[in-house]
């Protein structure tokens, strides 16, 4: 009997207890577990605290407890497919391995048939979103982009395209010769920069585009970015394009890789810059922002952006917003940084956790499996997660210990994490929308 109820338990899930009133071993969180109940918006002085503190399993709770104000008992994941429509870049940065140069032998690039079969299979699968990134192929015309979204939306016009980071935005402006005057500092840079951002947006969106991943961010910090990834756009650069795509009513993602030369404090600085960018698409999205500017989400009983955006007039202007945070440990094998140890275990879930209670305008934070692993993303749904991302084919950009660049697991091994981490599983589609289904066929709840 009571084996039986053990397995019933599994299956069914155990409920994580509530946050539970906390014990805490450093005084010097006292102040910084305050404001967290307030929901107030932490100084990056409060972070350094976290990041120093020995007590890390009340750091956790934390941001577990902001976790369960904001999303309850509720774990998302998602059905997609990635594509890496190629590996040839133009760029050769330091952490990275996946890239090739033209000639090369491991160089390829997909053709807009092969891409078009991948969305048929992505269709075929039940699959609501399909995530698109490469390198910087310094051949490609612009026309390849437009065309290759244009084509999925032909034979897959349900699925959701989340394509291209900010570093292929503005190579993509480059190719399509929109950019000139648009580098330095100047006013009249930036004012050509936001013009052929907004016009490649423009283009891709009219293509088909529906929001865009967060990847390229890195760590904003000029001294770590030009040491490991000379080369690419630097932090206000990447910002604009994200403030170009919400102004467009596309919504983002946003991505810290941690681990490899730069410091803690560069990690706050990098999530101090995220919020404040965000406070002002939340401001464009109707929130009224405090006397200094910002806008939180996690003081009790405020309202998600998602619900925001769904109550706002249909002629409103557009207005998008990040939605995630992705925290990516840096993988040394296989870089020019393979010397580097890489963050540990312990490192992965602080940071996690100050990342959620740093961002508090952020509504979501993901435990990306396919770089945090399995049963390390299970744990981090207990310390500031509510998201694992979902099933994912192909993924060739990073693969964690080497492992076989064919990674995906099924939904009933997502629904068994979520479960055993003590939540509920939830499908959502990209815009964190609720999915429902019968097979592969699907729908967003409450649209019929
Ligand atoms: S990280 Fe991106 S931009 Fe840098 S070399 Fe790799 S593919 Fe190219």
């Amino acid at each position: 009997m009571m084996i039986e109820t053990l397995e019933r338990s599994i299956s069914q899930g155990i409920p994580a207890p509530a946050a539970q009133p906390l014990n805490l071993r450093d005084a010097a969180l006292e102040p910084i577990r305050s404001k967290v109940e307030r929901g107030e918006r932490l100084t990056i002085e409060d972070g350094r605290v976290l990041f120093a503190t020995r007590d890390i399993h009340s750091v956790l709770a934390m941001a577990d407890g902001v976790r369960r104000r904001l999303h309850g008992d509720v774990a998302y994941y998602n059905i997609n497919r990635h594509l890496n429509y190629s590996n040839v870049c133009a760029l050769s940065c330091k952490f990275c391995d996946f890239y090739a140069k033209v000639g090369e032998s491991k160089a390829y690039t997909r053709d807009v048939e092969y891409i078009r079969g991948e969305a048929i299979k992505a269709v075929e699968s039940g699959a609501t979103e399909m995530h698109i990134v490469g390198g910087l192929h310094p051949q490609l015309p612009f026309s390849y982009y437009t065309d290759m979204l244009r084509s999925i939306r032909t034979v897959a016009p349900g699925l959701h395209l989340k394509a291209f980071t900010a570093v292929e935005i503005v190579h993509l402006a480059k190719i399509a010769k929109v950019y000139k005057g648009a580098s330095g500092s100047d006013d009249s840079a930036i004012t050509a920069r936001r013009e052929a951002i907004r016009y490649v947006l423009s283009e891709l969106k009219d293509a088909g585009l529906g929001s865009l991943p967060g990847g390229g961010a890195e760590v904003f910090d000029d001294r770590v970015h030009d040491q490991a990834f000379k080369g690419k756009i630097r932090s206000d650069v990447w910002l604009t394009v994200h403030d170009v795509a919400h102004e467009l009513g596309l919504n983002s993602n946003a991505t810290m890789l941690y681990g490899h030369i730069e410091s803690r404090d560069d990690r706050l600085v990098h999530l101090d810059m995220l919020r404040r960018a965000q406070d002002h698409s939340l401001t464009r999205l109707g929130y009224t922002p405090s006397a200094d500017g910002s806008v939180t989400l996690t003081k009790p009983g405020t309202e998600l952006p998602l619900q925001v955006a769904s109550k706002r007039p249909k002629d409103a202007a557009p207005a998008g917003y990040f939605q995630t945070l992705i925290p990516l440990p840096f993988f040394p094998d296989g870089s020019e940084l393979e010397k580097l140890a890489g963050p540990s275990g312990l490192e992965n879930y602080r940071t996690l956790a100050v990342a959620r209670l740093m961002l508090d305008n952020f509504p979501h934070i993901k435990a990306f499996w396919i770089m945090q692993t399995l049963p390390l993303a299970q744990v981090m749904l207990q310390s500031g997660a509510d998201d694992l991302d979902g099933t994912v084919v192909w993924y060739d950009i990073t693969h964690v210990g080497g492992a076989s660049t064919h990674q995906e697991v099924n939904v009933p091994v997502l629904h068994k994490a979520i479960r055993e981490a003590g939540f509920k599983p939830v499908e959502r589609d990209t815009l964190y929308r609720r999915v429902e289904r019968e097979g592969k066929k699907w729908w967003i709840a409450g649209s019929r």
